[in-house]
């Protein structure tokens, strides 16, 4: 495993990580969820990725439970998680990144992960409705507290973050350091385009989610979907709809020739893609079974096999490079 800075922070994470959105909570057990993790530590990954939000809050439970059954070093990996969407109803409480939800959501996540403190907490989604002010002061606040280490966003406009590192930096506060953004070869702009500024002139950092698409880089759905899937998981129809089209089953299809000469399975094509982006932090994986992991883990041998000119074939199938 080969590690990178997380922006400009003093912070390594594993190029591969892994995150438990789907799975853990809902799709897989304790035990599976156990496997999974020991997995990847095994492998070197260092960095375990979860929100308030996942399986409504069962996802942290999970993580929770495990961490403590396997006991291992506090200071050895790094634990993240995200707010925004909230799990109640009513005003102030949901879709928001208001002081006052923040201030109870990383209460909640912490006695959920049965964790002192958090290494990073991504702000799930931008909100349009809370002065970015208050919510760089709430992060500031949260950290300063002891209750995280780092903070970051996800998903939110170049616009949006340079307003935040702009505030942070007027009044002295806890900068946010990285993006968790939407990166695999068919969701291309934001970071090959928008972000460019931003990575050049920041240092961000980001760390990306569905490098395969939910799957469909793996080439599982080439011929229709598997009922153990995540597109035949109940309350993910739109991923049918949606996700997997046909124009995009036949991209996948033509990349199939590609990851025979190189030797690779589909889904190590595609992960590794994503890595050669020198802006990519690291690649957060997902997985429901132990088997995709380890298949998956084995990308960071393909990085180099994907020579300017295998790039170049990718790019004529894709065919769409942002300009
Ligand atoms: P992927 O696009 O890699 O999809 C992972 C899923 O694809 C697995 O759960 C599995 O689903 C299937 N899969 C994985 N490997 C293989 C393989 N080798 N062969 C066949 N099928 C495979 O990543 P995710 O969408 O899961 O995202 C990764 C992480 O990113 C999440 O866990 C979460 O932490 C984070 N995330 C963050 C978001 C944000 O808004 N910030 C949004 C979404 C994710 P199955 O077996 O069920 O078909």
């Amino acid at each position: 495993m080969k590690y990178r800075h997380l922006g400009m922070a003093g912070i390594q994470v594993s190029e591969l990580s892994f995150g438990a959105w789907v799975t853990f909570g809902s799709q897989i057990g304790e035990e599976t969820a156990a496997a999974l993790m020991r997995t990847a530590y095994d492998a070197g990954v260092n960095f375990f990725d979860n929100a308030e939000a996942y399986a409504s809050g069962n996802a942290e439970t999970v993580m929770g439970n495990v961490l403590k059954r396997i006991g291992w070093r506090r200071e050895a990996y790094l634990i993240s998680t995200k707010f925004y969407w909230g799990l109640n109803e009513g005003v102030n409480q949901k879709n928001t990144l208001n002081r006052k939800y923040l201030t109870h959501a990383i209460d909640g996540s912490l006695k959920r992960l049965q964790l002192d403190y958090v290494d990073l907490i991504f702000c799930h989604r931008p909100d349009p409705e809370t002065p970015i002010e208050e919510t760089v002061w709430a992060m500031h606040n949260i950290i300063e507290a002891g209750k995280a280490v780092y903070w970051g966003t996800s998903e939110w406009s170049a616009y949006e973050i340079v307003s935040a590192l702009h505030i942070a930096e007027k009044h002295h506060l806890h900068k946010p350091i990285s993006e968790q953004s939407h990166y695999n070869l068919f969701t291309r702009e934001r970071i090959e385009k928008e972000y460019a500024r931003l990575f050049r002139e920041h240092r961000y950092g980001d760390v990306i989610w569905s490098p395969l698409a939910s799957g469909l880089l793996s080439g599982k759905y080439n011929d229709g979907i598997p009922a153990d899937s995540r597109a035949a998981q109940p309350g993910y129809e739109w991923l049918q709809k949606s996700g997997i089209t046909p124009a995009r089953v036949d991209k996948v299809k033509q990349l199939v020739p590609i990851a025979n000469d190189l030797g690779c399975t589909l889904a190590q094509l595609a992960i590794a893609w994503c890595l050669k982006n020198q802006n990519v932090s690291s690649v957060i994986l997902g997985a429901s079974r132990v088997e995709q992991l380890q298949e998956n883990l084995h990308a960071l041998e393909v990085g180099p096999k994907l020579t300017p000119d295998v790039v170049e074939r990718i790019e004529q199938i894709m065919g769409n490079k942002p300009q």
